[in-house]
């Protein structure tokens, strides 16, 4: 069904644009065009997507073949930390060089971009309402494309409008930040090559909508857009793109035979036939179809090499943490370990191993007496990210 109305101003939608579920600027490649009319979706871009992509300046500017740009002239400055002496001073940056570091200029009166400088961290203001709104937005699209009634999501969005022009469009669902919370989760995130990608899950459980956003596999919280979904309301829906570009580089086609082409056709998944024009035109189409999108199981699945209850013993934790870990496993893999997608970041088991419970009211739960869990995971994976980004410094 197509959407007759705006999503925002509510009026008809006379013409279609393609609005950005996960913001362009930061890579997104998940398009709709069935929410808003244009003269929002400009608004939005305007006024929600400038202010939150704008976070994410010091990763976009550091990700080799980034889908979106790589364009040194068009990098946005960012800010960051450095390392002079054994000190820590604060730095613009820009396109992974350091522009400005007033403080130290100051201590040395000179200009302390001559030196050597070592950038060992950036900044994430993560507490504004640009993130926020960002976030609320992309969880709000990503349910409205996935067919969600606008009646169960309306109560967080406010639109305030003047003599029929938008004044302001905000969101307010509440924001639970991801914490790995099962010895699998820990290993998955923190223990296992990294990876930047942009993933989304969309679930009901208990008479609550949820929307799991993960931005640069660091950036993971879980949006809850309704608390009053009937429970017979089943959604599940996920969504993963990875960040850098395909090679699309078109392959010389050497057919001498029909054995070259039933080669050709495995290879590149598609069907032979004997004209080689019609052939090469499959082959050629079947790369450009070849997409950044993929998917949880193709993201997550090659990980499972990596688990091992081993590392928990090396990490002298209890006999309780092993028992958890197989657990966790099963839950998350079947029996050919491929994931299961349907509980993977949806479902955790409780620290004694026994009941398998929601992940995001799991966290809130245990957010109420183990701050520090939190705060330590969030700094592991800055710390990963930090590594990933100082380490293609110039
Ligand atoms: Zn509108």
């Amino acid at each position: 069904m197509i959407r007759q109305n705006c999503v925002y101003c509510g009026n008809e939608i006379t013409a279609r644009s393609r609005e950005h579920v996960i913001q362009n600027a930061i890579g997104g490649l998940y398009e709709s065009t069935d929410i808003c009319c244009p003269q929002c979706n400009n608004y939005i871009s305007k006024y929600i997507d400038a202010p939150f992509t704008k976070i994410f300046n010091p990763i976009i500017s550091q990700i080799d073949n980034f889908s979106k740009t790589n364009n040194t002239k068009s990098m946005q400055p960012c800010t960051g930390k450095v390392l002079y002496h054994g000190n820590l001073y604060s730095a613009n940056i820009k396109a992974g060089r350091v522009v400005a570091c007033p403080d130290l200029s100051r201590t040395l009166r000179c200009d302390a971009t001559k030196l050597p400088l070592q950038i060992v961290s950036y900044d994430f203001n993560l507490e504004n309402a640009a993130f926020q709104n960002g976030m609320n937005k992309i969880a709000f699209n990503y349910a409205l494309d996935n067919g969600i009634d606008l009646n169960i999501l309306k109560h967080g969005l406010n639109v305030t409008k003047a003599s029929d022009k938008i004044e302001n469009i905000s969101f307010n669902y509440p924001i639970v930040p991801f914490c790995a919370l099962n010895p699998v989760d820990i290993q998955l995130e923190l223990h296992t090559p990294f990876l930047p990608y942009h993933s989304m899950i969309l679930f009901g459980q208990n008479n609550k909508l949820w929307c799991y956003i993960d931005l640069f596999n660091t950036f993971q919280y879980y949006v809850l857009l309704s608390d009053k979904i009937s429970a017979v309301h089943k959604v599940y829906n996920s969504y993963a793109q990875t960040l850098q570009k395909i090679d699309r580089t078109k392959p010389v086609l050497d057919i001498c035979s029909p054995k070259d082409i039933s080669i050709y056709a495995q290879q590149y998944g598609v069907e032979p036939c004997m004209d080689i024009n019609e052939f090469s035109k499959r082959i050629y189409n079947a790369m450009d179809r070849k997409s950044q999108k993929t998917s949880f199981s193709k993201i997550i699945g090659p990980k499972i090499r990596y688990l091992s209850p081993e590392y928990i013993i090396n990490g002298q934790h209890s006999g309780n943490e092993l028992v958890l870990f197989g657990q966790s496993v099963r839950l998350y893999f079947n029996e050919f370990d491929q994931l299961n997608t349907n509980t993977f970041r949806t479902m955790t088991y409780t620290g004694d191993a026994r009941d398998v419970v929601s992940y995001p009211e799991f966290i809130n739960y245990f957010l109420q007496t183990d701050k520090d869990c939190l705060r330590n995971y969030a700094r592991a994976k800055f710390e990963t990210l930090n590594y990933f980004l100082c380490q293609r410094q110039k």
